[in-house]
């Protein structure tokens, strides 16, 4: 089973595709994973992306579509994969759509996960992760049951993304709304975009999504 989760910056991609990595033994291919890792490491890929990253634009297709390949390339046989914030335009969609023939690899299934501005802008600025084992908080919604304490590590520091800050995630949210959002007609006249409500409880929005990958 390979699938792409389509929606907005905070819609929950990441958390559905780790819980689809354990239940499923799938591969989360997370371009932004990639590049804040080759941020991290400094290699040429992150310098080159790191203002684009920094201002919530989109940097260039050919970088993404080349770590995708990569990984794509590693995968073993059988091995079903997530895309997680790929494609974002339409070049990338045509991109990912000759990759995938060319590795004869099937797309079964776009889920699209839909949440409205306002409430994104609340869960991404609010959000951090643990810097030790990366559990995700939000400042409202599900701070640590100790303050200051990691519940699954123990761990007492925590991070923040650099671009979860108002601005430029309404700059993250206009770029969406302006290039990737239309990625939802070209899956739906080819027949494979599914919907779920993003903003319902985590545990709710995985069982839609087991659901409808068994109906796939
Ligand atoms: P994400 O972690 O998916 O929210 O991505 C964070 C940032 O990484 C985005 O705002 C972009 O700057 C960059 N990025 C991630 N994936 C892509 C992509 N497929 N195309 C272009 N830029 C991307």
């Amino acid at each position: 089973m390979n699938l792409i989760l389509l929606g907005p910056p905070g819609a929950g991609k990441g958390t559905q595709a780790q819980r689809l990595v354990e239940a499923r033994g799938m591969v989360q291919l997370s371009t932004g994973d990639m590049l804040r890792e080759a941020m991290t490491t400094g290699t040429e890929v992150g310098r080159r992306a790191k203002p684009i990253y920094d201002a919530g634009e989109l940097v260039p297709d050919e970088i993404v579509v080349d770590l995708i390949s990569e990984r794509l390339e590693s995968l073993a046989p059988c091995q079903g994969f997530i895309l997680d914030g790929v494609p974002r335009n339409a070049a990338q969609a045509d991109a990912v759509d000759r990759m995938l023939r060319q590795k004869k690899l099937a797309l079964d299934i776009v889920i699209e996960l839909q949440v409205d501005d306002d409430f994104l802008v609340e869960r991404v600025t609010g959000r951090f992760t643990c810097a030790r084992c990366g559990a995700g908080y939000h400042e409202r919604f599900r701070r640590p049951k100790v303050e200051g304490v990691c519940d699954a590590c123990g761990s007492t520091e925590f991070e923040r993304r650099s671009d979860d800050n108002e601005e430029v995630m309404r700059a993250r949210l206009e770029v969406y709304h302006d290039q990737t959002e239309p990625l939802r007609d070209y899956y739906r006249t080819a027949g494979t975009l599914r919907t779920v409500n993003g903003r319902a409880d985590p545990d709710e929005v995985a069982r839609q999504i087991e659901l409808m990958l068994e109906d796939a």
